[in-house]
């Protein structure tokens, strides 16, 4: 049994605004990046306990080099670092029997603690005519070599996101969202309870979740927050820009080839000033 962990920031225990996941904002951002890599470690352990005998760990939160390497258990190997093809689901690949998506948050748009999708540039993000955040469009990626998306760790609306996408999916709530910024959370010591036991639930209800299977080529659409970003997204040739709505859409003929020209495009977008 092979796991594929992406573990992102903004869902992890304890935190709840910038000034824990932004590299430039002092001490909370290091405690942060310790209890990033306590959700991580109490999902490996539970895993290992199960019976998971190798796991690949992919930090998937902003410059990717947030989880503290020398305290991750030595069960697990880490995929640091950017940039990376694939991004939050670099390495996942058919060789893995499972994933869980740790630490994760609400899609841009919507309530949830630090809800967003992928950068502040998007505004909402289709796949074949669906608005996906961040979750659905990597468990899309991971149906494409068809491993299922087993568990969800974050706030209680990511549980919801995720169980519409996926149903039965197994959700470890470890706060719930006040405010985009604000969350009542739970102790560390129940979080941890909290992602061990949902970790061997998913383990044990794995052949009740499907891969997610999505009709291909794939239609994609980036709704971005300006004509500015829009413009600039467009550059991708094959690509149509939509000037009412500033949407940039194009068809991929697979989930690889879906995600590298989204983070062209980002990457493009990301260039463009306010005023
Ligand atoms: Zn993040």
């Amino acid at each position: 049994m092979k796991l594929f962990l992406s573990v992102d920031m903004e869902g992890i225990s304890g935190i709840v605004d910038t000034s824990y996941i932004n590299p430039d904002s002092g001490v909370n951002y290091q405690r942060g990046r310790q209890f990033m890599t306590q959700d991580a470690n109490a999902v490996i352990e539970a895993a290992l306990e199960w019976g998971v005998k190798e796991i690949v760990v992919a930090d998937s939160h902003n410059t990717m080099n947030n989880i503290l390497w020398e305290s991750l258990h030595p069960a697990a190997r880490l995929i640091a670092g950017t940039p990376r093809d694939c991004s939050m689901v670099q390495g996942l690949d058919e060789s893995f029997d499972a994933a869980m998506f740790i630490g994760y948050h609400t899609r841009q748009g919507i309530p949830g603690v630090l809800s967003h999708t992928m950068s502040g540039v998007i505004h909402n993000l289709y796949v074949n005519g669906r608005v996906v955040g961040e979750f659905g469009f990597n468990a899309i990626y991971a149906g494409l070599y068809q491993v299922p998306v087993c568990m969800v760790s974050g706030d209680n609306l990511i549980a919801v996101e995720a169980s519409e996408l996926i149903p039965g999916i197994s959700t470890a709530i470890v706060k719930q969202a006040v405010s985009r910024t604000a969350a009542l959370c739970l102790p560390r010591e129940e979080a941890t309870a909290e992602l061990k036991q949902k970790t061997k639930a998913a383990l044990s209800q794995l052949k009740t979740i499907a891969p997610l299977q999505t009709a291909t080529p794939l239609e994609v659409a980036i709704e971005f927050s300006h004509a500015g970003q829009a413009e600039l997204a467009a550059i991708v040739p094959g690509s149509h820009y939509e000037t009412k709505s500033n949407t940039v859409s194009f068809r991929a003929a697979d989930q690889v080839e879906m995600y590298k020209t989204m983070r062209a495009m980002l990457n493009l977008a990301s260039g463009a000033e306010f005023f």
